[in-house]
């Protein structure tokens, strides 16, 4: 089967080399993809496909006879490229506009949370800047505040005194996020480790993956500013299982609202959790993959992944079920200095191969370019995921470093402390 991937970073090379490793599958088309390869994946750059026109898209698929179409980003998902692909007659694995709307607009996420009992942050909702003002006074800090809209990752302020929270709102109605600002959504500051819970579905069948961990900011220590990511582990050794089973049942809860919805939800959603001292809470939904969390939660799918996408595409998700391999996937992002600000481009990459080379380790693409002569540069801010696989959590982490070790470019910036804190178990987030 030819399989069209949408998408440009790490999340989509994961996804290219799992689906390249099923025997259902013949050419990928990755569009517009990177630097990344995998067997039998080929690139459809920008000037050859854009992802944004939906009509070119589905052209595309019906003249190379894609049989799947898999959805990476929540742009195109929000913009409705799956209903368009849907309505042409073809598998697609990603939601529909309306399911979307779970990741492309707060409001309606806590709004549905809220009607369906479903655990999250207290909150308010304003599109007039006065009340939302007048809101934080009575709240007081800490406080979130949360542009409603997507806004590449930087629309949510943790302001920790009533100043900056004032200050979020500002900047948010003067237009910072443009129409995405428009809405403001004001939440109760919660606190705890967080934790990602990524589910399959059809809509009706629910298949769990393994929770991970990511490290939002950019520095060792949890300091400096929030990134997309710069590291992330699975399984979550500190979840118990209490709150995995309170986690799972409140996805199974979101997927049985949107069906009372009459929203047909077909793809990942992924569930982030704030693990508070009264059970686990819903911070946001995804509709999609995260990206770096795909990065170390496929590579210990052993059911072929061809076969799981098309039946959640196609409504017979419930002929499935899921095999996990036992190892610890812990997955470092190698980034461009400077990132998560300004960053140069165009630095030759070297020891990819040799980092391949170690057993357990796979080194996917993020913010990769490669030139015709076959030289891999640099391309974006987070550059490469280094994934490794171990019988313990030490021996992923330790793996993972010895690879790091073997890469290098110029300005080569990624955190030494990726899943340090798990490993002194609970305690480290007290306090
Ligand atoms: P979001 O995009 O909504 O997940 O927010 C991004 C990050 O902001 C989360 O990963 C948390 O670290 C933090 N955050 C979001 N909502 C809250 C909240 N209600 N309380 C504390 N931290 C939050």
């Amino acid at each position: 089967m030819n399989i069209l991937v949408i998408g440009s970073g790490g999340r989509e090379h994961a996804i290219t080399c799992s689906l390249a490793a099923s025997p259902l599958s013949e050419t990928i088309y990755v569009a517009p993809g990177n630097g990344g390869c995998a067997p039998g994946s080929v690139n459809v750059g920008s000037e050859q496909l854009d992802v944004n026109d939906a009509a070119a898209v589905v052209a595309f698929a019906l003249e190379n006879h894609v049989g799947l179409v898999v959805i990476g980003p929540e742009a195109p998902l929000v913009a409705g490229l799956a209903d368009a692909v849907r309505e042409a007659g073809l598998p697609c694995f990603g939601p529909g506009a309306s399911g979307a709307r779970l990741e492309g607009s707060k409001q309606f996420s806590k709004e549905l949370m809220e009607h369906y009992g479903i655990p999250t942050a207290g909150f308010g909702s304003f599109t007039d800047e006065t009340a939302a003002h007048v809101y934080l006074d009575e709240q007081g800090a800490p406080i979130v505040v949360k542009a409603d809209g997507l806004a590449a990752g930087k629309g949510v302020t943790v302001a920790m005194t009533l100043e900056e929270a004032h200050a979020a709102v500002s900047e948010c109605f003067a237009g910072r996020f443009g129409q995405a600002g428009a809405t403001v959504v004001i939440e109760e500051y919660l606190t705890g480790p967080e934790c990602s819970l990524l589910v399959f579905t059809d809509g009706a069948t629910v298949l769990p993956m393994a929770p991970a961990q990511d490290h939002k900011r950019a520095l060792e220590g949890d300091l400096g500013p929030n990134t997309g990511g710069m590291g992330v582990y699975s399984p979550v050794p500190i979840v118990t299982d209490a709150e995995y089973a309170a986690m799972l049942e409140h996805m199974n809860s979101t997927i049985a609202a949107l069906r009372i919805e009459g929203i047909d939800y077909r793809g990942v959603l992924y569930g982030g959790f704030m693990l508070t001292p009264h059970g686990p809470k819903v911070l946001e939904f995804n509709v999609r993959f995260g990206d770096p969390e795909t990065q170390v939660i496929l590579p210990r799918l052993a059911t072929d992944l061809v076969e799981v996408l098309l039946a959640a595409a196609e409504g017979h998700l419930v002929d499935v079920s899921l095999t996990w391999d036992d190892a610890w996937a812990v997955s470092v992002v190698l980034a461009s200095a400077g990132y998560p600000g300004d960053y140069e481009k165009g630095f030759p990459i070297t020891g990819i191969d040799a980092a391949e080379a170690m057993d357990d380790v796979v080194v996917y693409h993020a913010g990769t370019q490669r030139l015709d002569n076959g030289e891999v540069v640099t391309n974006g801010g987070r550059v490469l995921n280094v994934t490794a696989l171990g019988a313990t959590f030490e021996e992923a982490r330790e793996r993972a470093y010895q690879a790091v070790d073997l890469i290098d470019f110029e300005g080569k910036q990624f955190r030494r402390d990726i899943g340090a804190r798990a490993l002194l178990g609970r305690s480290a987030w007290d306090g």
